[in-house]
């Protein structure tokens, strides 16, 4: 089965390639990218718009497991928006035991491939620690470890840590956790301990996580962790961690309000005072207050009686945001985050919102703008034959119009369907038409292989 993918401007960060001619697919693999007009079974017309690998979240939260299958609300957004590889389990919390998540996907396939990292909030559960104020005893982090090395043995693309929402974690814990990537190489990403003024010794942890382990660390969504005034001096922190030999590198969404459930440690009244705002800052996006900004009495009533009803905060400054998406040490992920249709608009929204609010502006350049989307976060990842559009990788194809893409997602309406992507192809297959699923099932289950 051969497709033509015909009079494309072709952009493919890893070859730092900008051209536009045809490329051949054959049997899901790339096969050229050539001047020439090849034979093919199908040809899919170009002409007029880009042609990039798909694109790679590396930070978002996958669907939860739902009578034996995983639900597919946030995958159908993730697809929508060009994403065909995504990462969950991120900020230490798994939906689900991932490896059920992972041999499910393999029989039933998904809207994009997706991998996970296993968390350690979630195996903590499992150890048996359930109080995230208390720490766990030795007992429980040898059960712990047991799980989470499992996990990694079945295919998880590393650990994921969330210690903001579990205080009681000690470096011990860490340790042990992030030392079973450092053999082969996954990576160990954090929602570091703290933001606002407690976010620098927050990252600092994790260069000392990597530097006692010798792991690879990933900071979350640095955008929402030391979006407040923090972010010139956090990325000389990042940077000069780079410097003295620490893998690290961050990830960040292009908006100036984050989200997370009204429970969460984030809005603990010590925490949510650093922000230094009115109640009004955060909106109840889920729950009997859905639409609503809080108030005292709405965030008292709901910490108490719905701790997991989604909220966003309205709390980051754009000018923090933008410094961290211009880093070459930050890369997109979306964090993506919803009960069924409800929560933050970046679940549907992040990548061509980026393309739209940073490349096209020029906030980013273009090749290095894409690189954020596609390469850096594969190579990250150890995916050699995702992100790129080299010969024998994966044909995971976006082809959208760059003058025209934009997110429509709104924190209203927060499921929305960018505009201006004609198709995402995954393994040489298309997924999605012109901003409608053709196939929810392309997608395979992304395991580490080192
Ligand atoms: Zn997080």
């Amino acid at each position: 089965m051969k497709t033509l993918i015909k009079g494309g401007r072709i952009l493919d960060p890893a070859q730092d390639l900008d051209t536009v001619a045809n490329l051949l697919i054959e049997d899901g693999k790339i096969v050229c990218i050539t001047s020439e007009e090849p034979e093919a079974d199908s040809v899919i017309d170009a002409s007029g718009k880009m042609v990039t690998p798909g694109f790679i979240d590396i930070h978002m939260h996958e669907d939860p497991l739902e009578d034996g299958e995983l639900k597919q609300d946030i995958s159908k957004s993730m697809l929508l928006m060009g994403v065909t590889t995504a990462i969950g389990g991120n900020c230490g919390d798994n939906y689900g035991d991932p490896r059920t998540i992972l041999d499910t996907i393999d029989e039933h396939g998904n809207c994009m491939n997706l991998g996970l990292l296993v968390g350690h909030t979630w195996v903590r559960r499992a150890g048996g620690g359930t109080d995230k104020y208390a720490p766990v005893d030795d007992a429980t982090i040898d059960r712990m470890e047991a799980l989470a090395k499992d996990c990694l043995e079945k295919g998880c693309m590393g650990v994921s840590f969330g210690v903001k929402y579990v205080p009681g974690t000690r470096m011990e814990e860490m340790t042990r956790l992030a030392a079973l990537c450092t053999p082969k190489g996954q990576i160990v990403t954090s929602h570091v301990r703290n933001d606002v003024s407690r976010v620098f010794a927050a990252v600092k942890e994790m260069d000392d996580l990597a530097k006692a382990t010798g792991c690879r660390v990933q900071i979350s969504h640095i955008g929402s962790m030391g979006g407040y005034g923090q972010m010139a001096q956090l990325l000389k922190d990042v940077e000069s961690y780079k410097a003295s030999g620490t893998d690290i590198l961050c990830d960040c969404y292009p908006y100036t309000a984050f989200s997370t459930d009204i429970g969460a440690t984030t809005y603990d009244p010590e925490n949510f005072a650093e922000y230094n705002a009115p109640y009004s800052a955060i909106l109840m996006c889920t729950g009997k207050y859905a639409g609503q900004r809080c108030t005292k009495e709405i965030y008292d009533w709901e910490r108490e009686n719905a701790p997991d009803d989604i909220t966003v905060g309205f709390l980051m400054t754009e000018e923090d945001v933008d410094m961290a998406l211009r880093h070459p040490l930050v890369v997109l992920g979306s964090d993506g985050l919803r009960k069924g249709l409800q929560g933050h608009p970046r679940a549907a929204g992040a990548f061509p919102r980026f393309i739209a609010e940073y490349i096209r502006t020029g906030k980013v350049g273009l090749m290095e703008g894409l690189a954020k989307m596609t390469s850096r976060s594969a190579e990250r990842l150890h995916l050699p034959k995702k992100g790129n559009l080299k010969a024998g990788s994966d044909a995971d194809i976006v082809i959208f119009d760059y003058e025209n893409i934009r997110d429509t997602a709104t924190f209203e309406e927060p499921a929305l369907v960018p505009e201006g992507i004609a198709y995402v192809l995954i393994g040489g297959e298309i997924a999605a038409k012109d901003g409608e699923i053709v196939n929810a099932h392309l997608g395979k289950s992304v395991r580490y292989e080192g």
